[in-house]
């Protein structure tokens, strides 16, 4: 397989004013086309350092990919190091200059002529068009060697790498990988891992579990030669995924639990309202992120105060009193409160310590809970996040809240 590193060149990067996403990008691009990124190099604009790295980059690599100070000023050192490094001439190209120097009139501004330096190619080299900018992307194949050259501007990089770059690099690409990703919620990182470890072990598809706020990710992937193969391979692993975690599953790839959530509430016609102590108004954002919400959500109240739980939402003072607001008595009356309130088939409520302090009782920071109430049911999850984190904690709680939601429904749905 082949070798590949990137090389971000900025000073910009170094010094952290911008997020190399770069790397990123293309790590992630070039896995798909079968080429193993083993290395990331930053390096600032600085001639000597940037030919070190390039030459050390090669001794090891079989392409390097560099992105960054191909521009016009005079610190824009990638094109010429480059080409030093690996031995190809730089000549002007007429073509190249005449559209700079066209790029400039149709905008109505005068060239400033350092321009023209992003008009040298190499001789022997290859070019790649810049469609979203002025300075093209450059190619250079010795000696078993590659050397790509793209902008640094993300949004010229990326459909550079895409036209000009996946073609270029065909001869190193060995076949095509691609993944998916089945996401749960409500089951830790281990315990899904342990329903599914005989799946762990096989090699392609490749299964492997991850945590990411709240959720536990398996990250299914295959290589073939041909996407229709991969996915071939990938469909039957999935589908045992799914049955092995049954309802704890709630997506594949990037679907989100607000979108399943607003998805399944449209299905079957039916509305939502919530009523939030220590999320304040989270899950109301989520819903409404998502296009099209209207149709399904009705009110989200904030009931950050004892007071106003028990006016708006008609939470029993005793309750309070009996049990304090972090309990399973008062996110039921919550929840049914917002529903009788509101009107609407689903009532949700959310009440918990986000941290860093405790609400002054005994009950630990990162204990929630959650409640749904409907004419049919009423059900109440009691969270404990384990973790002083408040921003983790409403973010997971809300999470958790709408999990309730997909979960309720699903069930009726059978
Ligand atoms: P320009 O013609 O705009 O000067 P360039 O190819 O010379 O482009 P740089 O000057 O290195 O590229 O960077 C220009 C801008 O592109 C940076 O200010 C930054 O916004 C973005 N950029 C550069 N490198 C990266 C990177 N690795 N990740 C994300 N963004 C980047
Ligand atoms: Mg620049």
């Amino acid at each position: 397989m082949a070798v590949c590193e990137i090389l971000s060149v900025g000073t910009e990067i170094l010094l952290g004013d911008i997020l190399n996403t770069n790397s990123r990008y293309l790590s992630v691009e070039l896995a798909k086309i079968g080429i193993s990124v083993l290395r990331h190099t930053t390096v600032g604009d600085n001639a000597e350092r940037l030919a070190a790295a390039l030459e050390t980059a090669l001794g090891r690599s079989d392409i390097v990919i560099a992105t960054g100070g191909l521009g016009p000023t005079a610190d824009d050192i990638t094109r010429d190091v480059c080409c030093e490094v690996m031995g190809f001439e730089l000549t002007l190209d007429e073509n190249i200059a005449a559209g700079i120097r066209s790029y400039f009139e149709s905008r109505g501004i005068a060239m400033p002529e350092n321009n023209l330096r992003q008009a040298y190619v190499p001789v022997g080299g290859t070019v790649f068009e810049n469609k979203n900018g002025t300075a093209p992307g450059l190619g250079l194949k010795k000696n078993g060697k590659c050397v790509v050259i793209l902008p640094g501007p993300p949004y010229e990089m990326a459909p550079m790498y895409h036209e000009c770059v996946v073609p270029y690099l065909a001869e190193y690409s060995d076949g095509i990988i691609v993944s998916h990703t089945v996401r749960t919620m409500g089951i830790g990182e281990s315990a899904m891992a342990e329903e599914v470890s005989d799946l762990l072990e096989g090699e392609n598809p490749s299964v492997a579990p991850y945590a990411k706020k709240g959720e536990a990710l398996l990250r299914v992937t295959a290589k073939a030669k041909t996407e229709g193969e991969a996915q071939a391979l990938l469909a039957p692993v999935i589908e045992e995924i799914k049955k092995r975690l049954g309802s704890y599953v709630y997506g594949i790839d990037s679907e989100s639990i607000e979108q399943r959530v607003v998805e399944l509430l449209k299905k079957y016609k039916l509305t939502l309202a919530t009523a939030e102590s220590c999320t304040a108004g989270y899950i109301p954002k989520r819903i409404t992120d998502i296009p099209g919400a209207s149709e399904v959500f009705e009110y989200g109240a904030i009931t950050y105060s004892n007071d106003v739980k028990e006016k708006v939402l008609g939470v029993k003072h005793e309750t309070l009193l009996a049990h304090g607001a972090v309990s399973e008595e008062t996110a039921r009356e919550m929840a049914a409160g917002i529903r009788r309130v509101s009107g609407a088939d689903i009532g949700i409520s959310v009440t918990g310590i986000a941290g860093p302090g405790s609400d002054g009782t005994n009950k630990p920071v990162g204990l929630c809970f959650i409640a749904l109430d409907a004419a049919d049911e009423q059900i109440c999850e009691k969270i404990e996040t384990g973790k002083n984190n408040r921003e983790y904690n409403r973010y997971v709680n809300s999470s958790r809240a709408l999990n309730l939601v997909r979960r309720y429904i699903e069930k009726k749905e059978g």
